[in-house]
């Protein structure tokens, strides 16, 4: 006893026990804190597995199958909705380094050849399609691609040859009867011939008709319905009162209530249309009206007008939506002191 009571009071002995209190501490502050993080990963985890019904597959499965070509297209995808085409084509020409199981090489060209197409590169992606129609004639990607190639060039005669290889493979008249509108119109041809074309084929595009009778003084607007005035409002409301058809106007609501609210005409005092109406409500001249496009189709709006989408290509005038605005130049600081 006395023996370890002299071991006990060696100092040695007490900083041999300090140290393994130490460890024992040290021990098990270690493994209690990897099991915390452990529970708290597994409670993330199983919170996240919540949200993967509403995934979407295709990420998941590029993820599981460990699908870098998949996951590449995907990231040029989003580049080229970016506007990056730059970035989205320097992806498509690395992916055609080499080969991937899942990813065609034709497949690949397509997509290449969309991107110089929307990047505006038309020469290049003309080469592109040309070269896949080599190897495969009937391509339709390809075919409509050439088609709207040689439209951007203004090419209307070779567009139409396309579309003839185009037309054997499905229902393209809105394509035909748009291209005849554009040619006829590009060879400055009788207005009244171009009018009678559009009655007759019912083609979508009162936009370019009208530019067009406008630039050849034609003032008869009788080819055109209230709903095709309602897709020129914005050309309607810039015009010069001269070129106004007035005998359409006095037999069109709309023209009378557009007119009016631009105080050309006093025919009405309200409108169904609320920035018409609100304009026509107005006592001083000081608002104005700014226009919106909208892509019937794909419900997408933008600040320019077309003939066709730029996004998904159809063949269509726009829908014009009207935006009040302050008449430019008027100050009304000047007329509160008058
Ligand atoms: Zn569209």
């Amino acid at each position: 006893m006395e023996n370890f009571l002299l071991e006990y009071r060696d100092p040695l002995f007490g900083i041999l026990v300090f140290l393994i209190l130490v460890f024992i501490v040290s021990f098990f502050s270690y493994w209690w804190a990897r099991y915390k993080k452990r529970e708290e990963e597994e409670q993330l985890r199983r919170f996240f597995h919540k949200f993967e019904e509403c995934a979407d597959r295709e990420i998941l499965n590029i993820e599981q199958r460990g699908d870098t070509a998949g996951a590449l297209l995907l990231l040029a995808d989003a580049f080229e909705r970016a506007g990056d085409f730059e970035k989205s084509i320097a992806i498509y020409l690395e992916l055609s380094k080499k080969d991937y199981p899942n990813l065609g090489r034709i497949e690949l060209l397509k997509r290449l050849g969309k991107v110089y197409f929307r990047a505006g590169f038309l020469e290049k992606s003309r080469e592109i399609f040309v070269e896949s129609l080599k190897l495969y004639p009937k391509d339709e990607d390809s075919l409509r691609y050439l088609m709207l190639i040689y439209e951007r060039l203004r090419r209307f005669d070779k567009a139409s040859q396309i579309l003839e290889s185009l037309e054997e493979l499905g229902d393209f008249k809105r394509e035909r009867d748009y291209f005849k509108l554009m040619e006829m119109i590009g060879n400055s041809e009788d207005p009244k011939k171009v009018v009678d074309f559009f009655k007759k084929s019912g083609v979508d595009q009162p936009r370019p008709l009208f530019e067009y009778l406008m630039k050849r003084n034609y003032g008869d607007w009788d080819a055109f319905s209230e709903d095709h005035l309602k897709r020129v409002a914005d050309l309607l409301w810039r015009m010069d009162p001269e070129k106004i058809d007035y005998q359409k106007l006095k037999n069109t609501p709309f023209l009378k209530e557009l007119f009016s609210a631009r105080r050309v005409v006093s025919l009405c005092d309200g409108s169904d249309i609320f920035e018409l109406d609100l304009l026509l409500a107005l006592k001083r001249d000081v608002a104005d009206l700014d226009f919106e496009y909208v892509c019937k189709e794909c419900k997408n709006m933008f600040p320019f007008s077309f003939y066709r989408c730029p996004v998904c290509l159809a063949p269509r005038s726009p829908e014009v939506e009207m935006v009040i605005t302050k008449k430019r130049g008027f100050d009304e600081e000047s007329l509160s002191f008058q």
